[in-house]
């Protein structure tokens, strides 16, 4: 890793395809610009596992130009804990803590899976959609598996495209959504995003052997140590079916705790923005996923965008124009594929909803809020710090998490001990 500089111009957060682009955009101004992920190479989620696995001919010609520029650091493996001072962010890497301080900052830390509690969805064998396709990124071996991909929206059919790819067997995609509702998304990207429909039915034709189900659940996952079968709903029947993986996903939730912690202002569960992407902190910027869900095209729209403004350059009509298309896109994936009231009688008393701690719902239903919940039970304080169990009993119980706490991570006792230098 190159050594952290004390200080730059832009900072951003996240290498995905919205950092990549703000950088991009920034490095032209020729002020210095610093991109720091906590992955051990760029990419973000959706091109994970760096520039060498990249198929995507925008993610290598951004790389190739971000190579050349001298004025631009990548920091890799950095995590990003506190904001210690105005202007300063404490980092957790593996050499150990530092600091690192910035006159202006965009935020493109991107989306996590909204994972909803159902019997049996803590076996091995069970993974998030999204988390499937990372751990194949990763390595992980798929070549006759048998595999069920469940949940909704796009990302389901983007997984069963690279499980297919990598020799693995599908036996069922369950949308949950019905087949009504998918007519109607495919006429509206008919009509407004025939670009996106394009792209689909390549993958759709591909897949056109694989059991895709339509208005299909899954109900339970069974299995002693690992999972052995599923069993779910259609037409009203449940079917049982066997099975080595199931990659079960209700879409994203954006990953918000920098911009809370730094006061950005939030609503609907992304960070304001306006036409520059500047967020309510002036000093501030967000693009990508943080600021609604809308997918690579959406992150790149954005982060070129944001990059431009953060380093006092404008976009054209044109930059403006694709970006608002975008969310235009964002928009009705929201609006089709939001999880229904219908999921949450999926999860029963008996079943966990905080993993880390072991917090089964019977335990938490008494509660009249997270707080609450917390301080009883210890929900949402174990490893993973509330990201899967927080975004889950927001949608079954309704309840908001409180105000955010550093550290963002775990972190060590060295970390929290870092006395931050001034710049
Ligand atoms: C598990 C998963 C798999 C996905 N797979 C696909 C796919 O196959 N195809 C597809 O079209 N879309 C996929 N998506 C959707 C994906 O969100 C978008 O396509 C796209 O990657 C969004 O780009 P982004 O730059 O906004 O965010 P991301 O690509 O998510 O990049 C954000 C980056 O910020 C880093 N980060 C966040 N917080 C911190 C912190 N505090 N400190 C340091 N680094 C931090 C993250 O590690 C990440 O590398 C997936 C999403 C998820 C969650």
């Amino acid at each position: 890793m190159k050594q952290i500089q004390q200080h730059t111009d832009i900072l951003i957060l996240g290498s995905g395809p919205a950092g990549l682009a703000a950088a991009d955009a920034a490095a032209s101004s020729e002020q210095s610009v610093t991109v720091l992920d906590d992955n051990f190479a760029p990419g973000g989620q959706i091109w994970r596992g760096g520039p060498t696995q990249w198929s995507d001919a925008r993610a290598k010609v951004l790389w190739q130009k971000l190579i050349t520029c001298t004025n631009v650091h990548f920091l890799y493996e950095v995590k990003v804990v506190a904001a210690p001072r105005i202007n300063t962010l404490l980092l957790e890497t593996p050499q150990g803590a530092c600091s690192i301080t910035y006159n202006r900052l965009i935020i493109c830390s991107g989306a996590r899976e909204l994972l909803l509690p159902f019997p049996g969805w803590t076996l091995p064998g069970v993974t998030g959609a999204g988390g499937l396709q990372a751990l194949i990124k990763g390595g992980l071996s798929v070549a006759g598996k048998r595999i069920a991909i469940a949940g909704t929206g796009p990302l389901l059919l983007a997984v069963a495209a690279t499980v297919q790819r990598q020799g693995g067997q599908i036996v069922l995609i369950a949308e949950h959504r019905s087949t009504m509702e998918l007519t109607r998304f495919i006429l509206n990207l008919a009509r407004s995003h025939r670009g996106k429909l394009m792209q689909a039915i390549p993958l759709l034709a591909r897949l056109w052997s694989c059991s895709y189900r339509h208005a299909t659940t899954v109900l339970q996952a069974h299995g002693d140590n690992q999972l052995q079968s599923i069993s779910y709903l259609q037409n009203e029947k449940t079917v049982q079916l066997d099975c080595d993986y199931l990659a079960c996903g209700y879409g994203l939730v954006p990953n918000l705790e920098l911009a809370k912690l730094l006061t950005c202002e939030v609503q609907n569960n992304r960070v304001v923005v306006n036409d520059n992407q500047q967020t309510s902190q002036a000093h501030i910027w967000a693009a990508g996923e943080v600021t609604g869900i809308g997918g690579v095209d959406k992150a790149l729209a954005e982060g070129r965008i944001a990059g431009l403004s953060a380093s006092h350059q404008t976009a054209s009509d044109k930059e403006q124009k694709t970006r608002n298309h975008t969310r235009q896109f964002a928009a009705l994936l929201e609006h089709s594929f939001a999880p229904t009231d219908a999921l949450r009688l999926l999860c029963q008393p008996t079943t966990l909803v905080c993993r880390c701690e072991d917090v089964g719902a019977q335990q938490l239903t008494i509660h009249p809020d997270w707080r609450s919940a917390k301080l009883a039970t210890r929900c949402g304080m174990g490893a993973c710090q509330g990201r899967i169990c927080g975004a889950a009993c927001e949608y079954l119980y309704g309840w908001q998490a409180p105000g955010l706490r550093e550290p963002l991570f775990p972190s060590t006792a060295a970390t929290l001990a870092y006395e931050p230098t001034c710049p």
